[in-house]
């Protein structure tokens, strides 16, 4: 299905159902549709998302969100209720705000270091009512080695944020022993899979599923890589701000 042929609600949760063997409640639809209207208003003064129109927003934002944890998926156990979940570099909230209305009785940590868009989530929080979801504004790089963050986490989830050893350096510290940390990406080469390995070995982890699928509209190519974490992460990781981009594992 093209882009031009598809925007009604309707026919998008259509290709939700086909896509993903699931579709949210009226109530969550309308939280969706409602946080697009958000973050289009906002847009307008604080540098959020260059994806403005509504079916590739519905698509590379809210299905792409939810595509890595969407219920019926064989991994979503680490979802139970009162899971756990932070969301690192979440952005404008993504995919941490999508999750947090999906999954009602999970605990959303929202974590960016960039001020003015924690604002605007907070404000989203505040006009969606979502009551599971707080946000933390930091570098990761800091928080990994907070008691109170540090190993808390079911679910650790990390999108366009940098590299794939930056991205596990950020996400496995935060995960609890047997808890999953989940890297979102777009192109994914046999080539990175050795550097995802090394980094992951380093940080307590083991590399469980490398999951490649095409986005339903436009036909993207994606990846999510699965992390489970099996021993605890030397403590060491996270390195200080900046090191894991400049000196990758
Ligand atoms: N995850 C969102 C998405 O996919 O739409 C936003 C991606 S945006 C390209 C990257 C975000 O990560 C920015 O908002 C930036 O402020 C944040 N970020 C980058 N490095 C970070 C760090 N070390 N700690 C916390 N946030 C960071």
């Amino acid at each position: 299905m093209s882009l031009e042929s598809v925007f009604s609600l309707p026919e998008m949760l259509e290709v939700w159902q086909e896509t993903l063997n699931w579709q949210p409640t009226n109530d969550q639809q309308n939280q969706l549709q409602k946080l697009y209207e958000l973050v289009i208003e906002a847009n307008r003064y604080v540098n959020l998302t260059r994806i403005t129109e509504a079916s590739e927003f519905w698509e590379k934002h809210l299905w792409d969100s939810l595509r890595g944890v969407a219920p019926k998926q064989h991994f979503i156990d680490s979802l139970h209720p009162g899971a756990s979940v932070i969301d690192i570099g979440t952005g404008a909230g993504f995919p941490g705000l999508p999750i947090s209305i999906i999954f009602p009785n999970s605990q959303v940590t929202l974590l960016d270091s960039t001020r003015k868009k924690i604002n605007f989530i907070d404000s989203v929080l505040t006009d969606l009512a979502l009551i599971n979801a707080k946000t933390i504004v930091g570098r990761v790089e800091e928080i990994g080695q907070e008691g109170k963050h540090r190993e808390n986490y079911d679910l650790a989830v990390i999108r366009a944020v940098g590299s794939v050893s930056a991205c596990a350096e950020y996400s496995l510290p935060l995960v609890k022993k047997g808890g999953l940390a989940v890297i979102y990406r777009g192109s994914w080469t046999k080539e990175e899979n050795q550097s995802l390995e090394n980094a992951v070995h380093h940080l307590g982890g083991e590399v469980e599923l490398i999951d490649e699928f095409t986005t339903p509209l436009s036909n993207s190519i994606r990846h999510c890589l699965y992390l489970r974490k099996v021993k605890h992460t030397p403590v060491s990781f996270p390195r200080p701000v900046g090191i894991p981009t400049q000196k990758p594992l």
